[in-house]
């Protein structure tokens, strides 16, 4: 068969460049010895998920720990799926994380030689490399159906036999020069596919990059290169650009270990180095006793957008699955409390050969413990941003009061210092904490574990008596006195050696008043509250809290 005339017949482009010319065109990068380039290669559909961060997360950790260069890469191939504005989502959302990118689609950088970084503006290259698969008899037009291919597969599965276009299954493999001729004459939609020159008697080991030495059979199905559109399927793309974007180490979803043997045929029929691989284990979560893969459809915390609207602090979002990817991290950081986590040395080869495990309670813990480690004033902003973007009115109209929260945030945080409390989990969670501190938002379900003389008693008398002037220590003379007026003990002691006696003791008394002010049997240090509410607005909850 005359295999140049069929590549033209196929391929009829008079604008490509030979393939060889791309080899010149897409030069070895100049870097130190071991420097990797990585890649996040996402379909723009406008869903960014966790996994997404937990690769970009390693790429990124790669390519910076090593000198080398992390670029992205938008797999817009399937037209159908490609939302507006998903590029940008991507970009701002892990930028969101500390995650930069140094190359690629939409980066404004002076390295972006290896472009273009959309799939669909690429055509050229591919259609180049369908070419030259053809005209060495390593590729060929495959005309059937659907209706055909199903057939195939029924018939298949029937015979308990593995599935796909291979051996005497790829019927178009043997097609004449002259039934190929007329399908084209006649208008026949074609597929161009890969000619497998495979077996599956032989057994290939490579070396993945996280687990280890991985034994799989040859391919020997004979995958579609070209669809019909004319756009490659994600295979021949994989193959033709991380070759020509030099990327060194994929770092990629378990879920494309299955296609392994397919891309090493095709990088071995392209002529090109296959570059290393590490397959990374799927993200899971516990649900009833049971490990299971994050869902989209069940668990909302696979989107990134979950942990933006809940007021994750990124930074701890990072942390905790630098935790995932490397188990030794949690160790540096308990020797390195304060460290920067980009100063810890980041190994693809410890990350988990198996399931993955995503735990949101962890996640709440290093998120608490990184908000702690704030000032005040750096937790106001962070509070401030989240309620500016997702907050109520109230709670924008809230934030326009810096000093006034700042203070509320000393008092719940603690004094900076080495023991903070850990009260604030993520935004969301914070700027409800501190609703009670605004009148608007002050909206009590007060219960109140003594009778009524006894509350309202203790709250008027108390109410004549406070000064925000007053010390700690006045603060609590004042309570000891109204505690006794109205039958507690004023002492610990002499509530525990006779409870009988009293109506119990003043910390009882004591929280009567706490839930008069803040709604809350528990708070932080009623005295401090009051101090920042202010007299009268102090005294007026007292008072309004009485039981009719
Ligand atoms: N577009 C592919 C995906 O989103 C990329 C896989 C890869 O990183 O090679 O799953």
């Amino acid at each position: 068969m005359d295999l140049k005339k069929l590549a033209e017949t196929l391929i009829p482009d008079n604008d490509l460049l030979p393939p060889e010319e791309y080899e010149n065109i897409f030069p070895a990068r100049e870097l130190e010895k071991g420097a990797e380039v990585t890649r996040l290669a996402p379909s723009p559909t406008g869903f960014i998920h966790l996994g997404n961060l937990y690769s970009a997360l390693a790429d990124e950790r790669c390519a910076h720990t090593t000198g080398g260069v992390f670029y992205l890469r938008i797999e817009d191939t399937d037209e159908k799926r490609k939302v507006e504005g998903a590029v940008e989502s991507v970009i701002r959302s892990l930028k969101y994380f500390g995650i930069k990118f140094d190359e690629g689609a939409e980066i404004e950088s002076p390295l972006n030689k290896y472009g273009p970084y959309y799939q669909r503006r690429r055509a050229k290259i591919y259609r180049s490399f369908v070419k030259k698969l053809i005209e060495e008899g390593l590729a060929y037009p495959c005309f059937c159906t659907a209706e055909e291919l199903d057939e195939v597969r029924a018939k298949q599965t029937e015979n308990k036999e593995t599935t796909g276009y291979y051996g005497g299954y790829a019927k178009c493999r043997n097609l004449t020069e002259e039934q190929i001729y007329k399908n084209i004459e006649d208008g026949k939609p074609f597929v161009i596919r890969l000619k497998s020159q495979g077996s599956i008697e032989n057994k290939i080991t490579f070396r993945d990059a996280i687990k280890g030495d991985i034994t799989v059979t040859e391919n020997d199905q004979d995958v579609v290169i070209l669809k019909s559109d004319g756009i490659p399927t994600y295979h021949f793309a994989h193959a033709i650009d991380d070759h020509f974007m030099r990327t060194t180490l994929v770092i990629r979803g378990e879920e494309w270990l299955s296609s392994l043997p397919v891309h090493i045929e095709l990088h071995k029929a392209l002529g090109f180095k296959p570059p290393r691989y590490a397959h990374t284990c799927s993200l899971m979560k516990m649900d009833g006793g049971t490990k299971r893969k994050l869902s989209k459809r069940k668990d909302p915390e696979l989107s990134l957008d979950y942990y933006r609207k809940a007021g994750y602090y990124p930074l701890a979002v990072v942390k905790y699955l630098m935790t995932v990817l490397n188990s030794n991290f949690e160790e540096w950081t308990l020797k390195n409390p304060d460290g920067d986590y980009r100063d810890f040395k980041f190994k693809i080869d410890k990350m988990g050969k198996s399931g993955a495990l995503f735990d949101l309670d962890k996640l709440n813990d290093v998120s608490k413990t990184e908000i702690s480690k704030l000032s005040a004033e750096d937790c106001y902003e962070f509070l401030k941003e989240w309620a500016d973007e997702f907050g109520t009115e109230k709670d924008k109209e809230h934030f326009k009061n810096r000093d006034y929260i700042v203070s509320i945030l000393n008092l719940i945080m603690g004094t900076n210092g080495k023991k903070r409390r850990k009260d604030i989990e993520r935004a969301e969670q914070g700027v409800r904490l501190i609703d009670y501190f605004f009148d608007d938002t002050f909206n009590p379900a007060r219960e109140f574990r003594f009778d009524k003389n006894t509350v309202n008693g203790v709250l008027e008398q108390f109410a004549a008596v406070y000064e925000p002037s007053d010390d700690n220590s006045a603060w609590f003379a004042k309570l000891k006195e109204v505690a006794k007026n109205c039958g507690f003990a004023a002492e610990m002691n002499d509530y525990k050696a006779h409870p009988e006696n009293y109506k119990g003791s003043v910390s009882d008394a004591a929280e009567i008043l706490r839930v008069a002010v803040t709604g809350k049997p528990n708070s932080p240090d009623l005295c401090t509250i009051m101090g920042i509410l202010g007299k009268d607005r102090s005294v007026r909850r007292l008072l309004s809290a009485k039981i009719n």
